[in-house]
């Protein structure tokens, strides 16, 4: 997969012959009044916005005959989505972006994705979707391949007038030290479990420390992962490494895990966010709901028709 741009002819094809309205998520159709649209009609941002409409039916119309670049749809609620009037609360969404993820095992270059990297974005959403319904009590939550990562999409309804989703966002990157790290449940265990998943990836240009400091905990790495899981205090307890390199290794990972999600989405309930079933263009990707992430492949699911009939 090469991912290269989708041309105005490709955009065309795929909004008249392969985009169906069905493909539309029912959580976006249900409530479909009250969100605001957005559209970037030529890869130049959205400038059309407060887009209003009144059924599917009249969006559809609306794609098939502009066949835009990228379509966005608000997270938030409003009575009157065209002037953003009257919010009526915002959906809880983490968006997990592979070309964004700071510690991966791939070869890819700043602002690129691979399949290998798109994978590990997937692992990540797994671990958050758990922590979020066994530790939170999320029942409607939706996920969303957005075509160069993941979103989750909550929608239960005591979630949408939350305005502070700050700690919602630490809790569930294990991005701020527990006082207690040996708890068995609650927050400690996602503490533990997001700091596994991030260390198990880390590689020696992953540390700024010192070669001997780096070496140290590389060659200790399946020791101190095993004892984390096996509630040894004493996990970081190594030849060579003192309270200070143990508490700026703690930070270096809390660091790393605090840009898993990219905060600022999840905060600002005036985001907008891309639209299942609808292309992204930059990639030649569909954005798509995932009935079932387990066996959800991107390479498979996501690539729109246009992308295997290229001649070159
Ligand atoms: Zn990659």
């Amino acid at each position: 997969m090469d991912f290269k741009e989708a041309s105005l002819r490709e955009r065309r094809i795929y909004y008249h012959e392969e985009w169906k309205e069905k493909d539309v998520p029912e959580f976006i159709i249900e409530r479909i009044k009250e969100r605001e649209f957005a559209f970037d009609h030529d890869g130049n941002g959205y400038n059309d916005r407060y887009k209003g409409f009144d059924n599917v039916n009249l969006f559809s119309d609306f794609l098939i005959k502009n066949f835009p670049y990228a379509v966005c749809t608000s997270v938030s609620y409003y009575s009157k989505p065209k002037n953003r009037e009257d919010w009526k609360g915002a959906e809880l969404v983490f968006d997990i972006d592979a070309k964004d993820l700071i510690v991966k095992t791939c070869e890819c270059k700043a602002g690129y994705v691979c399949e290998k990297c798109l994978f590990e974005a997937k692992e990540i959403v797994l671990q958050i979707r758990d922590t979020l319904i066994s530790d939170l009590g999320i029942k409607r939550l939706f996920l969303v391949y957005s075509g160069r990562g993941y979103h989750l999409r909550a929608v239960d309804k005591e979630i949408l007038p939350l305005e502070r989703r700050s700690e919602i966002l630490e809790y569930v990157t294990g991005s701020k030290r527990p006082k207690e790290l040996f708890l068995f449940n609650s927050y400690p265990a996602v503490y533990r479990k997001m700091f596994i998943l991030t260390f198990a990836k880390m590689t020696e240009k992953d540390f700024p420390f010192t070669k001997n400091i780096t070496d140290s905990l590389l060659s200790e790495k399946e020791n101190i992962i095993s004892k984390l899981k096996a509630y040894h205090v004493d996990f970081l307890t190594i030849k060579g490494i003192g309270d200070k390199t143990k508490n700026d290794f703690l930070s270096l990972i809390e660091q790393i895990n605090s840009s898993l999600v990219d905060g600022k989405v999840t905060v600002d309930v005036k985001r907008i966010l891309r639209l299942p079933s609808t292309l992204h263009s930059k990639v030649s990707m569909k954005c798509v709901e995932i009935k079932n992430i387990e066996t959800f492949d991107p390479l498979k699911q996501a690539v729109p028709q246009f992308v295997h009939e290229r001649k070159d």
